[in-house]
């Protein structure tokens, strides 16, 4: 089997956009730093790395008949966010079980951004006391028995999309796009940095690029601050992936990096670099980043290039996962 052969439903505008990060390069004083950008790749309830994955999903949700989208995460999870946008465009029902996997103490939290738009487009949302973990959860469980004993066909998708069978395709894609995209640019870029958490991002990329001729680094960061997990996570959906698309070899373990130091403690709370990226892609940029994930990642490339582990010839694809609306959360930052 090869990628081409999994249906799509398509719910991106097209290719994400990728532009060149000019005045944060030059700053940086090193590799060229570039963005691929899946906070603008759907109109659904401003998109995101999820909705990518779920265009992979969405032909067996159809396949399935089913009449619910059931997913977990934390209380300002994105993916529930997506997958309750690709419910409402479904004409499907979302049921979101939420969890406090975050011990943030703001007062709005379980009340604006993602979870406030997921109630908007109509989930039915369940908060829900439990610590931070990818794992099979009973909490989400319970939510699909529910929905059987109401006499409805949940969907079941697991934290992230990622621990589901078709959960690495959509990466797998978006490493055939980038070269589709090189193409265009002129431009090869040799080294990718991605946040990683619940691994299919990630693990998707490592398995697509893994088909590609010329040979090229995919460095993960994590932002889960449960590194092992997150390093095991990727290595088996990227292996798995790999297997599916029919890459015809196993992955080679210096394929699959993922990189520490940036997460701080704790999932979901930021530490000084990742405020400090924040700012400085904003004020140099205009461009957004969240606390809990892509200002790790930001965190992680700007010391990778300021240190020439990333060397200075490089040109660097950093991949904006989204995560946005989460900063309504998080309204203590940020106020001088
Ligand atoms: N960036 C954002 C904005 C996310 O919502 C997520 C989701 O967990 C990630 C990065 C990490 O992606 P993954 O969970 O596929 O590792």
């Amino acid at each position: 089997m090869a990628l081409s052969d999994f249906p799509r439903y398509r719910l991106l505008f097209g290719p994400s956009p990728i532009h060149p990060l000019q005045r944060l390069s030059d700053h940086l004083g090193g590799a060229r730093v570039w963005a691929k950008r899946e906070d603008c790749n759907s109109g659904l309830a401003f998109g995101g790395n999820k909705t990518r994955k779920l265009e992979y999903l969405v032909p067996d949700v159809l396949a399935n008949e089913s009449t619910h989208l059931v997913s977990i995460g934390g209380v300002q999870s994105n993916h529930t966010r997506q997958v309750a946008a690709v419910a409402a465009k479904l004409g499907l029902r979302a049921r979101l079980v939420q969890e406090s996997w975050v011990d943030w103490p703001d007062a709005v939290n379980d009340r604006v951004g993602n979870i406030q738009l997921s109630r908007i487009m109509g989930a039915q949302v369940q908060l829900t006391d439990a610590e931070f973990g990818i794992g099979f959860k009973q909490s989400w469980q319970n939510a699909l028995e529910e929905i059987r004993a109401e006499g409805g066909t949940p969907y079941a998708i697991p934290a992230g999309a990622s621990d589901h069978p078709l959960g690495g395709l959509g990466f797998a894609n978006w490493a055939h796009e980038v070269a589709e995209q090189e193409r265009e640019l002129g431009v090869f870029f040799d080294t990718i940095v991605v946040c990683s958490v619940t691994g299919s991002t990630h693990a998707g990329m490592i398995a697509g690029f893994a088909e590609q001729q010329r040979p090229r680094r995919v460095l993960g960061i994590d932002a889960s601050a449960k590194i092992d997990s997150t390093r095991g996570q990727v290595a088996k959906i990227a292996r798995d992936t790999a297997e599916k698309i029919g890459l015809g070899r196993e992955l080679r373990e210096e394929e699959i990096t993922v990189l520490e130091g940036w997460a701080g403690e704790h999932y979901g709370i930021p530490v000084e670099s990742t405020l400090e990226a924040i700012r400085l892609t904003g004020r140099l940029e205009g461009v957004i980043l969240d606390p809990v994930y892509e200002g790790k990642s930001m965190a992680g490339l700007i010391d990778l290039v300021t240190s020439g582990e990333i060397g200075p010839d490089s040109n660097v694809l950093y991949a904006h996962l989204g995560g946005q609306p989460a900063l309504n959360a998080y309204s203590a930052l940020f106020r001088d």
